[in-house]
């Protein structure tokens, strides 16, 4: 490859809004045959809402949301953000001594005296009444992410969240699989809500309920069974596996940690900008050979 094609495809690049970290990154892009997709701010738009609030049978959902709220306002993690913004506009939240993040699955703490965990059912390790695991179900289903709250060892609620599918996305998978390549969503959320988004911007294969630390392992995985993998992402938790992919493509409105961890940055945070990169390294490659 001649430096001066090379660098005619970056400076092509950031018209496209794609930031290339040196020009020998186009010519990673070549082989790639498969597209790992991180789902939460990636796919989706990463701003979570709380949407329901269903409390337990015999327990309050004021008093639900005002627990989980103030546990969550210790956490940076979207769907925190989203319980403790909703608590917040209700009232004052109480103190939390001993938070503790537990890294993809939720957070724990005291609270007025009571043992706290909110998070991921399996987290929670409180079995939920019918009522509350048909409302997680039905919320899954729908694409969302149900949030089990539980304190001294008994469930207490469900707390419903979800970002929205950004409207680009759909496009953008429609693009990957026109230049031939395998898209494949990668997420630490549960199978259901993971199936329902990528049933909705056409993509078939669905990693789910991955954890932070195990991220990686699944690029390995599908680089050992030979394929040559573009991982885009956004989160710290993509990071090991940005870093591990054949072409790591981090989203601009992503974390600092991502965007190091990448060869490429969509500066704009739209997945169609990873079909340009692609397209782009092609012909940039095919001028030059
Ligand atoms: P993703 O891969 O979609 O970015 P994470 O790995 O950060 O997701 O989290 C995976 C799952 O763990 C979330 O969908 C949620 O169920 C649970 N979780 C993680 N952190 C929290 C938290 N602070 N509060 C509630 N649930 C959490
Ligand atoms: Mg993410």
């Amino acid at each position: 490859a001649t430096p001066t094609a090379l660098m005619v495809g970056t400076g092509r690049g950031a018209q496209l809004g794609i930031l290339i970290k040196g020009p020998e990154v186009l010519e990673s892009t070549r082989r790639v045959d498969t597209v790992v997709l991180d789902k939460t701010g990636t796919v989706t738009s990463g701003r979570m809402t709380l949407l329901d609030v269903v409390p337990a049978p015999g327990e309050d959902g004021d008093e639900l949301l005002r627990v989980a709220g103030a546990l969550e306002a210790a956490s940076e993690h979207p769907i925190a953000q989203a319980v403790a913004r909703a608590a917040a506009d209700r009232g004052p939240l109480p103190a939390v001594d001993g938070f503790a993040n537990v890294e993809g699955l939720g957070v724990r703490g005291t609270i007025e005296g009571r043992a706290v965990v909110v998070g991921r059912p399996r987290l929670v390790d409180a079995v939920l009444p019918p009522d509350l695991d048909d409302a997680r179900q039905q919320a899954e289903d729908e694409g969302r992410t149900a949030i089990a709250v539980a304190w001294d060892g008994v469930a207490r609620g469900v707390l419903v969240v979800a970002d929205a599918v950004k409207p680009t996305s759909a496009a953008a998978v429609r693009q990957l699989k026109d230049l031939g390549l395998r898209p494949v969503l990668l997420t630490g959320d549960n199978a259901a809500a993971a199936r329902s988004v990528a049933a909705g911007v056409g993509i078939d294969e669905v990693i789910a309920e991955v954890l932070p630390a195990d991220k990686v392992d699944v690029v390995k995985r599908l680089q050992a069974d030979g394929a040559t993998v573009a991982m885009v992402g956004d989160g710290v938790n993509d990071a090991a596996a940005l870093a591990q992919a054949d072409l790591g493509l981090a989203m601009g409105t992503g974390t600092d940690v991502a965007i190091e961890a990448s060869d490429l940055t969509l500066v704009r945070g739209d997945l169609r900008a990873a079909a340009d990169a692609i397209r782009l390294s092609r012909r940039t490659l095919a001028t030059i050979k």
